[in-house]
């Protein structure tokens, strides 16, 4: 089976796009989503209709949630909080309803997918570094050898042997039936690890092979966007440096 591996799209229906278009060309099987389709684009409404057509694989990312009020616009910064209020304003009423309903997880096999932490989905924790990485293998259910996850937009490969957790170096994994993996799929729609490039994940299970790839899209037009739509100029500058 070839899982294609998708988070935070964030309403950039041009990183969407060409993703969705790379997708094509990489014979996959089925699609999960790992949530924050909307907030920070200008695009919500967009990318939430591409992802009706593409799965119903799809858990809740914070800023999903904030643009419902399921999460407190509090624990935002400011450009990321009037992001959510613009998100909240224009989210048609089904966009609305469909994402106050997603899940925190989705779980088949061996195989889990949480848009934050697995040890607990719905505080929005980072997993940034191993000694993270190493909770979180200790709070992974038995049977789970590789969890997906999203959020911090930065994507990397964690492994746990017997016990030890290290980062895997490079951008692609052969999977190791001894090991257990977290996968952070990295982001379509706001990069934050200093390449601008969209990006996603292709898991081939049969292979027990992982690796998160890179491709370009019309950064300008999602800036020019961005910024017709009054969102703060900042999240449009971001784009272009991947930060
Ligand atoms: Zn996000």
């Amino acid at each position: 089976m070839r899982y294609g591996l998708i988070s935070d799209i964030h309403g950039n229906q041009e990183a969407f796009e060409a993703v969705l278009n790379a997708l094509k060309e990489e014979r996959i099987d089925t699609i999960w989503c790992l949530g924050d389709v909307v907030g920070y684009g200008a695009n919500p409404n967009e990318c939430l209709e591409l992802v009706w057509g593409l799965t119903t694989d799809v858990i809740a990312g914070n800023h999903d949630f904030a643009a419902v009020g399921k999460v407190d616009l509090t624990y935002f910064n400011r450009n990321a909080a009037e992001a959510a209020l613009w998100t909240m304003q224009n989210l048609t009423r089904d966009g609305r309803h469909y994402l106050s309903n997603l899940p925190f997880e989705i779980k088949q096999d061996n195989i889990l997918a949480v848009h934050a932490t697995p040890s607990e989905p719905e505080k929005w924790g980072y997993i940034l570094s191993s000694p993270q990485a190493t909770l979180e293998f200790h709070a992974l259910p038995d049977d789970v050898s590789v969890c997906f996850v999203g959020h911090t937009h930065n994507p990397v490969i964690f492994r746990d042997h017997d016990g030890i957790c290290s980062e895997v170096p490079g951008n692609q994994c052969q999977l190791n039936a001894d090991c257990r993996y977290i996968v952070n799929v990295g982001s379509v729609g706001q990069p934050r690890d200093g390449d601008p490039r969209a990006a996603y994940c292709v898991y081939d299970s049969d292979n027990a092979q992982v690796e998160i790839k890179r491709i370009i899209y019309d950064v300008e037009t999602a800036q020019q966007k961005i910024r017709s739509a009054c969102l703060p100029d900042f999240l449009a500058t971001r784009l272009a440096i991947g930060r």
